[in-house]
């Protein structure tokens, strides 16, 4: 399978490659040239998840892992996810679904694609004899899954930006206390859209980039979208294959497009709803065709406290029908605040996805409500998604919502609902307990290159 750059003008690779790399070499996102179908929908229910995960993943790696390879792999990142079924569906309510993909060592979604990318980098890197350092930005839960995954991993050092003050205590706990020496986090001065402007800024640095084996494990690195196609088929095989309409607490615009991706796959998803908090360029983009970024609200749902969405590139390239000039054309205009989406994109962009906004007192009211209406408790993000999936159930059509973090993740925004800290998982009571580690660093591309090329432990 061949990885093309939605920008038109990096070279064209296989799945490790574009693993390897993260952003293409112009500042686009690679994406595969043809989405594969999938044969073989009805014989996925009652499947181990790992066996599902393999047969969706298979056809994107080509022949970069061999099969021993790939299904090692798979078993030993789902290993660490604390179900059998790693991603359960519970109900909430007759015809509404909550898909809890928060069971693993990081306690979000994010944990699914990062442990698999990290076992799959390993066996890349073995192979290869290459030292890599993977540099990321996080809103919160990429960092601690990122660190959480690769810590320990050989050939590999890994930094992660995260905005100082900006994500919760155990997202930050999660990210400095893991003790092993190829794991750095880093608190920077500002928002999680500079930490991420800033990543850009490394990996457009050619020479910067090929000197220390730059590599990205942002939710813009191909292999963890494939990761996250995953759930959705688990999900409709549960609910027997039928036509199933799924909504998404999006920042990143990651999980959602993955979705789409299913969809193309042939998996009966009729409708795709992004669910956005008080920062909502996504659904402002997706009601007026107006992509214009805002200043960033701190929200009490931090993992989606975000204005540039990374991977809405990838639904612009679709939309555009693989225009790579149209999409370089307006990632030009959006360096200088924001883009008009062209009529016909608009419409395809229309059919792909719906898309709501939630103010934070509806998404605390929202948390209250799901607690005595069913005794769970819900994670803002979690919550953001029920509230809009609420507003579009309809009978006869199953509607799943993607519960993306763990309640315990974020125990404030709980409590300021509920009155009730929802205590954390037995395997992670240790966490208020270990030294922290962490470096403070200025919102500036030369202060981050030296204290990579200072830390580095190659
Ligand atoms: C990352 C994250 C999101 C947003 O996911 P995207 O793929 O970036 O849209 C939502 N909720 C939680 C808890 C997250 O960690």
């Amino acid at each position: 399978m061949r990885y093309v750059s939605t920008r038109g003008k990096a070279p064209v690779l296989n799945f490790e490659g574009a693993m390897l790399s993260g952003l293409a070499r112009d500042g686009g996102l690679y994406l595969p040239e043809t989405i594969p179908a999938f044969s073989g929908l009805n014989d996925l229910d009652g499947l181990p998840y790992e066996e599902v995960a393999f047969r969706v993943i298979r056809p994107f790696t080509g022949d970069s892992f061999s099969d021993a390879e790939l299904r090692g792999a798979i078993d030993r990142a789902y290993a660490r996810i604390e179900h059998t079924a790693k991603a359960p569906l519970r109900q909430l309510a007759p015809g509404h679904h909550l898909l809890e993909l928060f069971h693993g060592p990081t306690l979000a979604f994010k944990d699914f694609a990062m442990q698999l990318i990290a076992q799959l980098f390993e066996i890349a890197l073995k192979r290869s004899g290459q030292r890599i350092t993977i540099v990321g930005a996080t809103s919160g839960d990429t960092g601690s899954a990122a660190i959480e995954a690769f810590k320990g991993i050989d050939n590999v050092d890994v930094f992660i930006m995260f905005p100082h003050g900006r994500v919760s205590e155990v997202q930050r706990r999660q990210m400095t206390t893991p003790e092993a020496a190829n794991v750095h986090a880093l608190a920077v001065t500002g928002h999680f859209d500079d930490c991420q402007a800033r990543l850009k800024d490394l990996f457009n640095d050619h020479a910067f980039r090929d000197g220390v084996g730059l590599a990205g494990v942002n939710s813009i690195n191909w292999a963890r979208v494939v990761a996250q196609i995953v759930y959705y088929f688990t999900a409709c095989a549960s609910l027997g294959m039928r036509d199933t309409d799924f909504t998404v607490p999006t920042g990143n615009f990651g999980d959602i497009f993955a979705g789409s991706i299913a969809r193309a796959m042939g998996l009966p998803i009729r409708r795709l709803i992004v669910a956005t908090n008080q920062n909502d360029i996504l659904h402002r983009a997706l009601t007026t065709g107006e992509y214009r970024v805002g200043t960033v609200e701190p929200s009490i749902s931090p993992s989606m406290d975000i204005q540039v969405s990374s991977n809405f590139e990838r639904a612009l390239y679709l939309a555009y029908g693989g225009d790579t000039a149209a999409i370089a054309q307006l990632m030009d205009e959006l360096k200088q605040g924001g883009f008009t989406i062209s009529q016909g994109a608009l419409h395809a962009l229309r059919e792909q996805y719906l898309s709501g906004r939630v103010s934070e007192d509806e998404t605390l009211a929202m948390i209250r409500t799901i607690r005595a209406e069913t005794g769970e408790i819900l994670c803002p993000h979690s919550a953001v998604g029920v509230a809009v999936a609420r507003r579009h159930v309809e009978p006869g059509v199953p509607m799943v919502t993607l519960a993306t973090a763990h309640p315990a993740k974020f125990p404030d925004a709980v409590e300021a609902a509920i009155g009730i800290r929802p205590p954390l998982p037995p395997h992670m009571q240790t966490l208020f307990d270990l030294p922290e580690r962490v470096t403070r660093v200025e919102n500036d591309v030369q202060a981050l290159k030296s204290l990579i090329l200072d830390r580095r432990t190659q």
